[in-house]
């Protein structure tokens, strides 16, 4: 049994070497795996010859999904009652043996994503928000398709996709575990494959110091222990060569050859700049996420803030809703609690020496300084101290609920009757998924 577990161990560590150094093993852990879904997106490097075969793959799923949606309204004036699964039967019944040159999966997933579409469409119609009818694709943008795990072969740096063969990639599959999907797109001239993969991760609690973190657009994140990420400004700075790049795409007439070469590179300037901003990011959060226990990150209402034109661009630039994605599924697989502060909570107006809370503090203001006890410090770092005094507030609650399965402690104020409530709610495996469990109000 020793031998065993100290075999797993070594697996395990062997797995995780260079991210869950913080994590504490032993045999009772290992009995509690949770398994996650995570995404591997390579660059392919096609020869010419396979990229017009990708590209053919992408235009029969746009063809299946466009037909679908054509053929979807059609029955629905006609009074009947359309679904995915009748219409791709009657999809491979007439159109199957055209389209036999590239992979089944490419038509068939179209359907699904039909499917999804009109799912996401009712259920948007009945909670009374934009509804967003699923519209026809076009060729170029966003082209992809779907190969499923049975048609999928690796090999070291090397993909093989069903009716092509062999294509080279930039790297090979850093996760490992079991393939379940892939997506093959492109993006600017580029071609991508996206695998999809299933691997098993402890369910362990961290252990490390509680870390607040004030997420912004000056600066992309400010952790309590005092470290900053700048943020790259990527768009602002590109800003001169995108409007340059624009206007050569314009002046070009309609359809020419040379606008279409003008569009690649203004595509290829635009995934510039976007691979900028992945990357601080992507180093940032995985900074913000190594050796700590519990990470209290603030509820901020992003949809609503982008609708303030001046901030608009800002927010844009700083992707502050995608900081918050990583951070929360790198914590996640470390096994660190996230606790979300109340988007009300005043972070910054707060001194974090002795409490006492202004009533203005405008955006220009870099410096906190605090009246009632002198207190002059970096108003991010204000912010991040504040955050991570109040997970100290919620200690009781968050070492109640236990480390059974429970990753998660979020906060939400519900206002009723004119009095404020505090509801908390923690996330939970149930039968392999993950639910939110309102607690005790
Ligand atoms: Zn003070």
């Amino acid at each position: 049994m020793a031998a065993r577990a100290e075999g797993q161990v070594r697996f395990l560590s062997f797995l995780y070497s260079n991210c869950l150094d913080n994590r504490v093993f032993s045999w009772y852990d290992l009995n509690h795996t949770m398994s996650v879904q995570c995404t591997h997106k390579i660059r392919l490097q096609p020869n010419n010859q396979q990229a017009n075969h990708l590209r053919q793959a992408c235009g029969v799923a746009r063809f299946a999904y466009n037909w679908g949606l054509g053929e979807w309204q059609r029955q629905y004036e006609a009074g009947e009652k359309p679904s995915p699964y009748a219409l791709k039967k009657q999809f491979n019944s007439i159109k199957r043996e055209q389209f036999d040159f590239v992979t089944k999966c490419a038509a068939e997933q179209a359907f699904t994503d039909l499917g999804k579409a009109f799912g996401n469409f009712f259920r948007n119609v009945k909670a009374g928000r934009p509804p967003g009818y699923p519209r026809f694709k076009r060729r170029g943008i966003r082209d992809s398709f779907y190969v499923d795990n049975i048609q999928l072969k690796l090999k070291n740096k090397r993909v093989r996709i069903p009716k092509l063969g062999w294509v080279k990639m930039a790297e090979p599959l850093r996760l490992q575990g079991k393939i379940t999907s892939a997506v093959i797109s492109c993006t600017a001239g580029r071609w991508f494959c996206s695998i999809q993969v299933e691997i098993d991760i402890p369910d362990v609690k961290a252990v490390g110091p509680t870390v607040g973190v004030d997420v912004g657009i000056k600066r992309l994140a400010v952790t309590s222990d005092g470290r900053v990420f700048q943020n790259p400004r990527a768009l602002r700075t590109a800003e001169k060569r995108t409007r340059l790049l624009q206007k050569a795409v314009s002046r070009k007439p309609k359809g020419s050859r040379n606008r279409a070469k003008a569009i690649q590179r203004l595509q290829r300037h635009h995934y510039h700049i976007a691979c900028i901003r992945a990357d601080a990011i992507h180093k940032a959060t995985t900074a913000i996420t190594k050796g700590v226990g519990r990470i209290v990150l603030e509820d901020l209402n992003i949809a609503g803030m982008m609708r303030n034109r001046r901030l608009a661009k800002a927010l844009q630039d700083a992707s502050l809703s995608e900081l918050h994605r990583q951070i929360t599924y790198k914590a996640e697989q470390l096994g660190i609690e996230i606790i979300w502060a109340d988007r009300f909570y005043p972070s910054s107006k707060t001194c974090s020496g002795c409490g006492s809370v202004k009533a203005v503090l405008t955006l220009g203001e870099r410096q906190y300084r605090c009246e009632a006890c002198g207190l002059k410090i970096d108003r991010d770092l204000n912010a991040a101290l504040n955050l991570k005094q109040l997970a100290a507030g919620s200690a009781v609650t968050a070492c109640c609920l236990g480390s059974s399965g429970v990753s998660m402690v979020r906060h939400e104020t519900t206002d009723w009757a004119g009095i404020s409530h505090e509801k908390i709610s923690v996330r939970r495996k149930e039968q392999g998924t993950i639910v939110w469990v309102a607690m005790g109000t």
